[in-house]
């Protein structure tokens, strides 16, 4: 049986700032491949990523996690080494303690308490969620898909709790999608409209069109998408021109009642729409920062209410707030579900986790594997 603390102290010593992975994803390696477990290493670009399993047999449980981090920030504001993983006051100090190197030690502690499993366990780590995560789990995914590796359920490791452990689980996120509009009149004086077109009459019914609408009233656990306008300009330090172009900025966080794609083809069928009444021109430029999902309601999620419920003696906030995280691409797959660590000091300075939470966790983790292959596993 390994123990969740030192497991914890020797990933936060190696500073696997984003995309660097200064020997974390070897740490993992190392450990799993002695746990019984087949590793498998991609690297895609300069990202180090892991995919590792243990039977052959379904279902297979996947734990999946990130071994990089985000910057330390001000150095000199940390009490102690950000890589040092001291242990103060009943607390493991360092970047990456709970987000999310501390949950990655504590589902593999977890694990080294069972010498097998009636099905399989995998984990999914990355080296790539807090960069670009172009080629961390979303190219890890392609690949599980194309050799035909099938995941029943999965787990990620990401600092779900919001102040005690186990007080709530994600299991959703909206979606978000970014538009630009840059409507192009023609320049000219104030006092000869006529010979001008201004753009920005042109944007503000734009806008004030894509504002009336209502998106939706809500969706499940979901709050109603929102459009918000986020910025507007010209640049325009003239009093008597009217300017060339205008250009604005818009979000939409969204549920799933829409796409990402269908949410740009009504940006760009409004700006047609607009164009060809006004007589200016209009680009739209969208990026889809990723879909809503939702996994629904059902066995795997009661069963991690269920052992939260055990464990904590707590009713779990089943959770769809909060920003993206690679559950996004995972739930492709599979229903996926975040359950971590208390998220409080996330990318803060001085960010730690408690001894006594990790080992709460981990044996959280186990009752929680014990309890899939009790109620999802093979016969054998
Ligand atoms: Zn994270």
């Amino acid at each position: 049986m390994l123990d969740v603390t030192t497991l914890t102290q020797a990933l936060i010593t190696r500073p696997s700032v984003t995309p660097a992975d200064a020997g974390a994803m070897d740490t993992v390696e190392t450990i799993l491949t002695d746990l019984g477990f087949t590793c498998t290493r991609l690297a895609f670009g300069e990202i180090e990523n892991l995919y590792a399993r243990r039977g052959t047999a379904s279902p297979n449980l996947c734990f999946a996690g990130h071994t990089d981090v985000v910057p330390v920030g001000v150095r000199t504001l940390w009490k102690y080494d950000p890589f040092g993983a001291e242990i103060h006051d009943g607390q493991v100090i360092g970047r990456g303690a709970v987000d999310m190197k501390g949950a990655i030690a504590a589902w593999i502690a977890a694990v080294s308490r069972f010498p097998d499993q009636a099905g399989s366990l995998s984990f999914l780590i990355t080296g790539d969620e807090e960069g670009v995560a172009t080629d961390g789990t979303v190219r890890v995914v392609d690949w599980l898909k194309q050799t035909g590796e099938v995941i029943d359920h999965c787990i990620v490791g990401e600092p779900s709790s919001s102040t005690q452990l186990g007080d709530m689980i994600k299991v959703g996120r909206r979606g978000s999608i970014n538009a630009t509009f840059t409507v192009t009149g023609k320049q000219g004086h104030v006092a000869y409209p006529q010979r001008a077109l201004n753009p920005l009459p042109v944007l503000v019914d734009l806008l004030a069109e894509l504002k009336a609408r209502t998106l939706d009233d809500g969706y499940a656990s979901f709050p109603p998408s929102n459009l918000e306008i986020t910025t507007i300009d010209t640049g325009n330090t003239a009093t008597n021109v009217i300017p060339q172009a205008a250009r604005a900025r818009v979000n939409i966080r969204f549920n799933p009642t829409h796409t990402g794609v269908a949410l740009s083809q009504w940006f760009d069928t409004v700006a047609r729409d607009m164009a060809e009444r006004s007589g200016a021109a209009i680009e739209v430029q969208s990026s889809i920062s990723g879909e809503a999902f939702l996994t629904e309601a059902g066995p795997f999620v009661d069963l991690i209410a269920d052992v939260i419920q055990t464990q904590f003696g707590l009713d779990t906030d089943r959770s769809t707030t909060g920003g993206t995280s690679d559950a996004r691409f995972i739930r492709n797959l599979c229903p996926v579900v975040e359950f971590g660590l208390v998220g409080q000091t996330m990318h803060q300075i001085n960010e730690c986790v408690a001894v006594a939470d990790l080992d709460a966790l981990t044996d959280a983790y186990s009752a929680l594997i014990e309890a899939y292959f009790s109620k999802f596993g093979s016969a054998s």
